[in-house]
């Protein structure tokens, strides 16, 4: 590996640093990676108070749900300078407490690492990954105090990555300024594929771990390559993605930038950090041109973060309380906003065509009218209850709830809108704005703050527009926003069955339903998700026939379904609604006039009439 950041003698700087007395060492090490088990050590000297406590972060910031990271540690136990055993006493799920203290005290344990996500620790024979806050404990107190951490890997050949800055390259020694910068800093191990490349005279890294692991019993050669990313698109792709999202906010504030990408058979996702973001995503995602576009909607995504939630944070996130949820209603603004650019940024990059964007925007516009949980549940509280509800989707999930990625985005998209019309700015100065006077000097915003920087930028009180779309429920006013850039939302397809209600996932060739509408003839009738549908009016179904079946019906035809409810046989009788729409769509109106055309062009910078 090139290691292209000059590595510095430690002693220097944790003299540059002034450091407390106190001394925090970590080391790493993973001997048998085939047991899934890091070995931890932590090394404290200079510590001179009546108690150690030590506490294990049961969530990691970006990612909002109590995950309990404990649950995965074995074999605590803690020494004094010469090795004898000291006593420790566990006062609650994540607490050690050691009364007395020596001055100097190692605590040894292992992580049991085998979940492959951004926001948990891998260990195997073929890598190590871990995410910080489900690995290291915080010492009480001494929070500000600069940790180093050594990683021994099992094997020479196996590398390190990492966006914490090199203190000894030989010994893979690292040094976090703090416990908030240790726990932003994930860490990858082995023989990832490590790609170099500069944006704006900023070195900037790709990570991608099992990049190189084909199929072996892929049939020619073709088809395997087609299964390699092309990693020169993708960094020259990415590289237009910072450029333009460093534009948008004057400058990158980093010294470097880590891209960390784990290439799977199936899996999505992405953790953003200060200075990095991990990823996750299907290997085979990569070679269809949607995949591709996907992928690199993450990399915008998550890189738009390290402005926006990882700088520019709420209030309720200024502080990261480590041992309990952490409440704010502003994750629609974090991660909705975020959505909102994650498809802006690749069309400004020119990853694609004004025409795809709308597309895109009409995809998300579509998920969220046909998602019936958004007539319950305000966007501020879908974001503060994001700790029990999103992450823990239940069968009743999208009858009562929506989801603040999804309806932030629009909810941005249109208040983009609304600035554009209203005054000459756009939700980039709202951006803007909010990294000078919350991201840079890193305070958190209120929510009556966020909402008067868009006021500002706006020129117009938005009390209304926060009520209605923001804390209430009403249905949001595409028509008046979209009207004055001669767009309008259409249905563009309805279902070519009457409505029903319910959806089917197949078990085998078996129908179990898995979800029923409020509201609608299924639910009336008293079917529940978990019943197993067999037979509409008589006839038996199996789960790829529903559709075509239903399709002999026209809405108000009563039919009868039998199903198994709790392995009971019965049937329920129920007459079929109206077709509902499946697909919504942004099209021109049908005859703008100049100034809508004019505002159409401003705004994407192509004719209306192209649409
Ligand atoms: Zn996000």
């Amino acid at each position: 590996m090139t290691q292209p950041f000059a590595p510095v003698s430690l002693d220097s700087d944790l003299a540059a640093m002034s450091l407390p007395a106190v001394s925090l060492r970590y080391s790493v090490a993973m001997p048998q990676p085939e047991t899934h088990l890091f070995e931890v050590s932590l090394e404290i000297q200079g510590y001179s108070h009546p108690v150690l406590d030590l506490k294990f972060p049961v969530w990691t910031p970006g990612s909002y749900l109590v995950r309990e990271y404990v649950r995965h540690l074995q074999g605590f136990r803690a020494v004094d300078g010469q090795g004898n055993p000291l006593t420790w006493q566990k006062l609650s799920k994540n607490h050690w407490q050691i009364a007395s203290p020596p001055s100097t005290v190692a605590v040894h344990y292992r992580i049991f690492a085998n979940d492959l996500t951004v926001r948990t620790n891998h260990l195997d024979g073929s890598h190590g990954y871990f995410n910080p806050a489900a690995m290291f404990f915080r010492v009480v107190g001494q929070e500000q105090t600069a940790i180093a951490l050594t990683v021994v890997p099992p094997d020479l050949s196996w590398q390190v990555s990492t966006p914490l800055k090199t203190v000894l390259e030989e010994s893979h020694t690292y040094l976090a300024a703090n416990f908030d910068e240790l726990v932003d800093s994930p860490v990858e191990i082995g023989t990832q594929a490590i790609y170099h490349f500069e944006v704006l005279g900023k070195p900037h890294q790709f990570a991608i771990w099992n990049q190189a692991a084909g199929n072996p019993f892929t049939p020619n050669a073709q088809q395997a390559n087609q299964q390699q990313p092309n990693i020169g698109q993708i960094l020259s792709d990415t590289q237009k993605i910072i450029e333009v999202e460093a534009e948008l906010f004057g400058g990158l504030p980093y010294d470097r930038y880590l891209f960390l990408l784990h290439l799977t058979a199936n899996a999505y996702g992405g953790l953003e950090h200060k200075a990095a973001s991990s990823l996750i995503y299907s290997r085979f995602g990569l070679s269809t041109k949607d995949g591709y576009l996907k992928f690199m909607s993450l990399v915008a995504h998550e890189f738009f973060h390290l402005w926006n939630v990882k700088r520019i944070r709420p209030k309720g996130l200024e502080v990261f309380d480590y041992d309990q949820e952490n409440y704010t209603d502003a994750l629609w603004f974090c991660e909705g906003t975020t959505s909102f650019y994650d498809i802006v940024i690749p069309f400004r990059a020119g990853l694609y065509d004004a025409k795809c964007y709308l597309a895109k925007v009409s995809e998300a516009i579509t998920k969220l009218q046909t998602t019936p949980g958004r007539k319950l549940q305000p966007l501020s509280e879908s974001s503060f209850d994001a700790w029990i509800k999103l992450y823990r989707p239940d069968s009743n999930s999208r009858n009562a709830q929506i989801s603040y990625y999804l309806k932030g985005e629009v909810v941005s998209f249109l208040l983009d809108l609304l600035i554009r019309q209203q005054s000459q700015g756009s939700l980039d100065d709202v951006m803007r704005q909010l990294w000078a006077q919350f991201g840079q000097p890193e305070v958190g915003y209120t929510r009556a703050e966020l909402k008067a920087v868009f006021e500002s930028v706006a020129g117009v009180d938005l009390t209304e527009f926060w009520a209605r779309y923001i804390e209430g429920t009403d249905e949001l006013p595409y028509g008046g926003l979209l009207e004055p850039f001669g767009l309008r939302l259409v249905i563009a397809e309805v279902s070519p069955t009457p409505y029903l209600g319910l959806t089917t996932k197949a078990d085998h060739s078996a129908a179990i339903i898995n979800f029923v509408e409020a509201g609608s003839p299924a639910e009336r009738a008293g079917l529940e998700p978990g019943d197993e549908l067999l037979a509409i009016n008589g006839y038996r179904v199996r789960a790829d026939q529903i559709g075509d079946r239903l399709q002999s019906y026209r809405p108000g035809d009563s039919i009868v379904l039998t199903v198994f409810h709790q392995d009971v046989l019965v049937q329920r009788s129920l007459v079929l609604g109206e077709p509902v729409p499946v697909r919504f769509e942004l099209q021109p109106v049908p005859e703008p006039n100049p100034q809508q055309q004019q505002a159409f062009r401003q705004w994407l910078g192509i004719e209306l009439a192209t649409l």
